[in-house]
C-alpha cells in the first residue's frame, strides 16, 4: 500500500508526463491528524535506517529538492531532519554561482557536495537550476542548456553506479498558494528576510518555469534516479510524502550493521 502511493508520485521514464495534471492540493487520501502520527512513525524508522547506513559506510543517498519560491524546501528539510543524527547529514544550498564557481562547468560545485558513503545528502536547489532559471532567464543560449539534460542523466548515472542513490523531489505548489505565502513573507516581520523583490519577477515567469520543470522532469527521470512530484500546497502532506520517499529508498538499500569483532559476544566488562 505504502509503496503504491510512492509509485503514484514517481514519474516513469518511459511514459508521457504532464506536470499540469498533478494537483498541488492533493491530500493523497490522508487526514491531517493521522498523518502527524504516521510522520512520527516514519521518522523513527528513518532514524534506525540512517544509523545503519552511517555504520555500514557503503552507500550514500542524495535527495534533491527543487521548487518554485515558497513551496517549502527549507521547511521540508527542517521538518524531516529533526530527530535524525546530524553527523550523518550533509545539506547543501545552491544559489547564484559566484567566485570560482563561474570559472568551472556547472556540475563542478555540485559534484563536490555529493554525500560521502554513509551519509544522506540534501540539495536545496541543485544542478537543475542550470536547466531552469538559466533557461527561463536566458542566462545561457539554448544551444548550451539544451545539452545539459544528457549531461545530467550521465552524471546521475555515474553517481548511482558508484554507490550514491539519487532521488529528486519537485515540491509542487500552486500559483495561488505561492501568492499567499509570498504575501505572508512581506507582511510578517519574522518572515520578511526570506523575501526578495526578485521573487516577484520569477512569479511573473510562472508559465515559463512550469514548462522548464516539465521538460527537466520528463527528460531526466530514470529508473535509477527518479523524479517525484510531491503535492506541496499543504505542508503536512508534503512533509509526510517526502519522508516516505526517502525512507522507501533507504529501506531498498537495506544497510547492514558491520559485524562485531571476533570474541565480543558475551564479554563482561570488569
Ligand atoms: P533561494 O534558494 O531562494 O535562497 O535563492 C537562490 C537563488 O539562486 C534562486 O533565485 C535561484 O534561481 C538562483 N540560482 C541557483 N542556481 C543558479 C544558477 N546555476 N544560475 C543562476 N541562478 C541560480
Ligand atoms: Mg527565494
Amino acid at each position: 500500500m505504502a509503496n503504491d502511493l510512492i509509485a503514484s508520485l514517481r514519474i516513469a521514464h518511459n511514459k508521457p508526463f504532464s506536470l499540469a495534471s498533478h494537483d498541488p492540493g492533493a491530500t493523497l487520501g490522508w487526514e491531517k491528524e493521522s498523518a502527524k502520527v504516521e510522520l512520527d512513525r516514519v521518522k523513527l524508522r528513518l532514524d534506525v535506517v540512517q544509523q545503519r547506513l552511517y555504520a555500514e559506510e557503503k552507500h550514500s543517498v542524495l535527495l534533491v529538492l527543487q521548487a518554485m519560491d515558497a513551496a517549502g524546501k527549507d521547511g521540508t528539510i527542517r521538518n524531516m531532519l529533526a530527530g535524525l543524527n546530524p553527523a550523518g547529514i550533509h545539506i547543501s544550498s545552491f544559489g547564484v554561482p559566484g567566485g570560482p564557481e563561474t570559472q568551472h562547468d556547472y556540475l563542478w560545485r555540485v559534484h563536490a557536495e555529493v554525500p560521502a558513503k554513509g551519509r544522506i545528502g540534501i540539495f536545496n536547489r541543485s544542478h537543475y537550476e542550470d536547466v531552469l532559471v538559466v533557461r527561463v532567464k536566458n542566462f545561457a543560449p539554448r544551444t548550451v542548456w539544451s545539452k545539459r539534460y544528457d549531461h545530467i542523466r550521465g552524471f546521475e548515472e555515474l553517481l548511482g553506479d558508484e554507490g550514491t542513490t539519487v532521488i529528486k523531489c519537485f515540491l509542487n505548489v500552486s500559483k495561488e498558494e505561492q501568492r499567499e505565502r509570498l504575501q505572508e513573507r512581506i507582511d510578517d516581520p519574522e518572515k520578511r528576510w526570506k523575501f526578495r523583490l526578485g521573487d516577484l519577477e520569477d512569479r511573473k515567469l510562472w508559465p515559463k518555469y512550469q514548462k522548464a520543470y516539465q521538460d527537466a522532469i520528463e527528460r531526466t527521470t530514470t529508473a535509477a534516479a527518479p523524479w517525484y512530484v510531491v503535492p506541496a500546497d499543504r505542508n503536512w502532506v508534503r512533509n509526510l510524502a517526502v519522508a516516505k520517499i526517502l525512507l522507501h529508498h533507504l529501506e531498498k538499500l537495506d544497510p547492514q550493521l558491520p559485524p562485531a569483532e571476533e570474541g565480543i559476544e558475551g564479554l563482561v566488562v570488569q
